[in-house]
């Protein structure tokens, strides 16, 4: 079972360092190069993101604030939150290839580099400490138990708070189909899956975390559970 696990993990990585980081670095882009459904993924996927900035812009004073980014892709959340102010940012991608697009994305955008790191590793290896910690649309790729393992791990990197969003188990099979869309062919990388949301809960609450905001974030193609978690005192 645990080489299943990481023969998964394996292909996941080798997916999103190929196909899947040209995939989805234009989608994750204002490039035209997209079709119908990866526009929507896009916009759908910006909804998750605003809806983040919001909920952590709404908290108060950023500057001491400190951040892990977990699967950052491009970096659609590490660099605004970069310009937002924050503290400090550690942003993580099993993809090289992705950590390095949002490395380079942030030298072009201007940031203050002294503030962002971005490196490659997969979440499940991160240690280290932080005020907040971000895991947006990574849960996807794996199935309950794995991303439940991932929601904990998460939590013991975190002093205050976890940021997560992930595709939620619904009847509504035409989401599933959608999702099948955009992944064709047979691999194994290319499965979606959806997750209880309970479980997911369970999971942090556990570790002493509680849901305390929730938003469900739409566009055609693309289905995304929102959940902010506080550390109980
Ligand atoms: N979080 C980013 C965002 O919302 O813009 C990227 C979302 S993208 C759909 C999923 C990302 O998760 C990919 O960049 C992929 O390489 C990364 N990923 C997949 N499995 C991972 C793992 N086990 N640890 C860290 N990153 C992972």
């Amino acid at each position: 079972q645990l080489k299943d696990k990481l023969a998964e993990k394996q292909e996941v990585k080798g997916y999103f360092e190929t196909t899947g980081f040209d995939r989805w670095n234009r989608i994750y882009s204002e490039s035209d190069d997209v079709n119908k459904v990866q526009r929507n993924i896009r916009i759908g996927h910006q909804k998750t993101v605003d809806e983040v900035l919001a909920w952590i812009k709404d908290s108060g004073e950023l500057s001491e604030v400190s951040f892990c980014d977990a699967g950052c892709g491009v970096g659609s959340l590490s660099l605004p939150l970069a310009a937002m102010g924050a503290g400090s940012i550690s942003a993580s991608d099993i993809s090289e290839a992705m950590a390095k697009e949002a490395e380079r994305r942030a030298g072009e955008a201007g940031l203050d580099m002294s503030k962002l790191n971005f490196f490659a590793s997969d979440l499940e290896s991160l240690s280290g400490s932080f005020h907040t910690v971000c895991c947006l649309d990574v849960f996807i790729h794996y199935p309950q138990a794995a991303a439940e393992e991932m929601v904990k791990h998460l939590c013991s990197l975190s002093e205050q708070r976890l940021i997560v969003s992930f595709a939620p188990y619904t009847p509504l099979l035409a989401i599933l189909k959608s999702i099948g869309q955009l992944f064709p062919g047979p691999s194994k990388t290319t499965r979606a899956y959806t997750l209880k949301e309970e479980g997911i809960v369970k999971a942090a609450m556990a570790c002493g975390f509680e849901p305390v905001r929730r938003s469900l974030n739409k566009a055609p193609f693309y289905f995304s559970r929102l959940i902010e978690f506080r550390k109980k005192d």
